[in-house]
């Protein structure tokens, strides 16, 4: 309601100045080579309303890439092309526990498949699912997607970050190999990749990812269109792993500290929603131990405790 993002404009400026020496404690990414080129002390946020009104701060205008963040959204698209069944006969629905790029329990679970859709494991099988006839058409549908829920049709790849990412990802496409060996993965390795290494690489802003936040804040309506786009229930089964694993392995602190659904990338951006009222988009390159955003994390727990937003 209006009162609240008063309040949100009037104390956002002092939050954003408190949390931004927390920036000095973390390191930004640069096993993705490219994306070591990002401003350490940055910190920006963006808090949109149901009504479109909108409080930003910082350095709300950064542009980075959705990492993480973006395998939320490739879920959501997968449930919509293949329904329930079809998705979790190949990835699992609980948290690991192990770093976003482990392959440890590859092996442990029968039938082989990657515990959470959140994970690299997982979000790699979720980019094979996909429809589309080629890569190309895969990741197109993707885009065209994003672009909707962003409300931005100029959203974009951010070429530089995807070869990097592209140049470095053996990681990432071992385990692909591995999935591919269990029947977990079908389809072709390179080109299952590339739509997940370019999925990754698409370069938003704050304003943008807290419109992405805002329709799932809305049970998968636009409100600022009045638009459905995406299934209820597919909002659903993404908030829940958002709240589950959304944080990497800080996700339970998150869930206290914060009590919000959320998703952070090692960009260092976090989607966050207050759900039925608001998205938010938060960036800040610089990141804990745990992969998430050192200040951005601190600047929502501050928020969050300040206007009481926990769900729990
Ligand atoms: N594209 C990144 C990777 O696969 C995503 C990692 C992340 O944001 O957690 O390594």
């Amino acid at each position: 309601n209006t009162s609240e993002m008063q309040l949100l404009e009037r104390r956002l400026d002092a939050w954003v100045a408190a949390s931004r020496p927390y920036t000095s404690g973390g390191k930004v990414a640069s096993y993705i080579p490219e994306l070591s080129k990002a401003p350490k002390d940055a910190l920006g946020i963006t808090i949109l309303a149901a009504d479109g009104k909108a409080a930003s701060s910082g350095d709300s205008e950064l542009r980075f890439t959705l990492q993480s963040i973006s395998k939320v959204f490739t879920l959501i698209l997968a449930l919509m092309d293949n329904g329930e069944a079809a998705v979790f006969a190949k990835v699992g629905m609980e948290p690991t526990g192990d770093n976003f790029n482990s392959m440890l329990k590859l092996e442990l679970v029968q039938p082989g498949i990657p515990f959470n859709p959140l994970i690299n494991a997982g979000a790699i099988t979720v980019s094979s699912l996909i429809r589309g006839s080629s890569p190309a058409e895969k990741s197109a549908r993707i885009l065209q997607f994003f672009r909707r829920l962003a409300g931005n049709s100029r959203l974009a790849y951010d070429t530089g970050v995807y070869l990097s990412e592209s140049e470095t990802g053996d990681l990432n496409r071992s385990m692909a190999y591995l999935l591919r060996d269990h029947g977990v993965l079908e389809g072709k390795v390179d080109e299952v990749l590339d739509v997940y290494f370019r999925h990754c690489s698409i370069q938003v802003d704050c304003a943008d990812l807290a419109r992405m936040a805002l329709v799932l804040a809305c049970g998968g309506v636009d409100p600022l269109t009045g638009e459905t786009l995406i299934p209820r229930r597919c909002v659903q089964i993404a908030k829940t792993f958002m709240t589950t694993c959304g944080m990497y392995n800080a996700s339970g602190e998150f869930a206290i500290q914060v009590g919000l659904p959320a998703k952070s990338g090692v960009s260092g951006g976090v989607l966050a929603i207050v759900p039925g009222r608001l998205g938010i988009g938060v960036v800040g390159p610089a990141l804990n131990a745990k992969g998430n955003s050192c200040a951005g994390v601190h600047l929502l727990e501050t928020i969050s405790k300040e206007m009481s937003w926990s769900m729990f």
